[in-house]
């Protein structure tokens, strides 16, 4: 069967069509600009064939039409007919308390992830417009919703409770409840095959380091605890978002500045972060270059990033009593080596000793890059569209 992933945002949407037969992914590909001018869809095929189409592209209804138009085209497609796409999966951020795992798409469902909009007002809205483009393109195709915060569900209440009044959280289920789930789990099932151990016997942290950055502490296969919070600013330091902030603090700077919410939020998700501090650039890659110019706030921006992610790895190996491997991945994990090394450098006392040469080596594929400790250190490049699309597959029954 081949299954279609979906990664609506609010002016673009991502895809990549499965062949499940063999896991294969035969094309991806990308529609950006939605409603704006310029709007484009580039798309590979795993034969390496490469098609870049401009054209208007008003909403995401048309996006998607466009997307199947050109997997069932002659000359740049990858399926001959629209019938043999058995099912869509989507990839949807926020799932509130309600969604605990993957689900089919009903009207019901429908219903609660428009719920669920008041938690993740900038994300949620356009993987609803997906959800119905799809719906009015193809009525009779099942489809599937994958949510980036089922994974975390099983926190205790201990590490999901701010210490705010608990009436908050009751009203407005102000809670923390952790994104990125999708990649934690994937990289947390590799790891265990690479350790050749079972998932439930052994204790991992997740680094999913992209230009959103998180971290989770897998113990048996079990989400219990991550740093992203209520929202994805929390905990690590990103692109362009604060991370872990005193919220004093940002009430001390609303109150100087006379500005509103809207201005605070964008302060601390749009013009924070590597690019806060580092005034250069939210890109890990420029801020590298910028390092290497011996740029001093390109350095502390780097600093305080591999800081936190050090922090946490000794936070969560005394959350889960003991460490068996921790695992980068991401844009950032995945292939900045300065992050990696400053992340784990002195980290012999919890029984990883990391390999500064295997570290430098570049490469794509899942490796060790620790000298056969105790607790591994391990690169996995992550693939959430692979999970979307074998949820997709088992709950439509393929
Ligand atoms: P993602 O959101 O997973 O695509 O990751 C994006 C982040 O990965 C950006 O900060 C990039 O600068 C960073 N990144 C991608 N490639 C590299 C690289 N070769 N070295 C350092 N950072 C990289």
């Amino acid at each position: 069967m081949l299954i279609l992933v979906l990664n609506s945002g609010s002016s673009s949407v991502k895809y990549r069509l499965f062949d499940m037969t063999e896991d294969k992914c035969l094309a991806w590909g990308i529609v950006d600009r939605i409603g704006a001018r310029g709007s484009v869809l580039t798309q590979e095929r795993h034969d390496g064939h490469k098609v870049k189409l401009a054209g208007e592209i008003i909403d995401h209804q048309q996006a998607i039409e466009y997307i199947l138009a050109i997997l069932l085209s002659p000359n740049h497609g990858v399926v001959k007919d629209r019938s043999l796409i058995g099912a869509v999966g989507h990839r949807v951020v926020h799932g509130g308390e309600k969604f605990t795992g993957s689900t089919l798409i009903t009207p019901e469902v429908m219903a609660q992830l428009h719920e669920c909009i008041e938690l993740a007002p900038l994300h949620n809205p356009a993987n609803i417009k997906g959800i119905q483009a799809c719906h009015s393109l193809m009525p009779n195709l099942p489809q599937v919703a994958v949510f980036d915060t089922a994974f975390h569900h099983k926190m205790p209440d201990y590490a999901y409770i701010y210490g705010l009044p608990y009436v908050l959280y009751k009203k407005y289920g102000v809670r923390r409840y952790g994104f990125h789930g999708t990649s934690h789990r994937y990289v947390a099932d590799r790891a265990a095959l690479m350790l050749n151990r079972p998932l439930n016997e052994i204790k991992l942290i997740t680094c999913h380091l992209g230009n959103g950055c998180s971290m989770a502490a897998v113990d048996k296969g079990v989400s219990v605890d991550t740093t992203m919070g209520f929202t994805p600013t929390e905990g690590l330091l990103m692109g362009t978002r604060t991370g872990d902030l005193d919220p004093a603090a940002l009430l001390h700077i609303i109150s100087r500045e006379e500005i509103g919410v809207g201005e605070a939020n964008s302060l601390i998700n749009k013009h924070s972060g590597l690019l806060g501090v580092s005034g250069a650039s939210n890109d890990m890659r420029e801020i590298e270059s910028e390092v290497a110019a011996n740029n001093p706030r390109a350095l502390l921006a780097l600093n305080i990033f591999c800081y936190r992610v050090k922090k946490y790895i000794g936070a969560y190996a005394a959350a889960m009593n003991g460490l068996d491997g921790v695992v980068f991945t991401g844009g950032i994990g995945e292939n900045s080596v300065i992050v990696r090394q400053k992340s784990f450098e002195g980290l012999g006392f919890l029984g990883l000793e990391f390999d500064a040469e295997l570290n430098a080596v570049k490469s794509k594929e899942e490796r060790f890059i620790d000298r056969g400790s105790k607790a591994r250190a391990m690169v996995i490049p992550t693939n959430e569209e692979l999970v979307i699309a074998r949820d997709t597959a088992e709950l439509v029954g393929a």
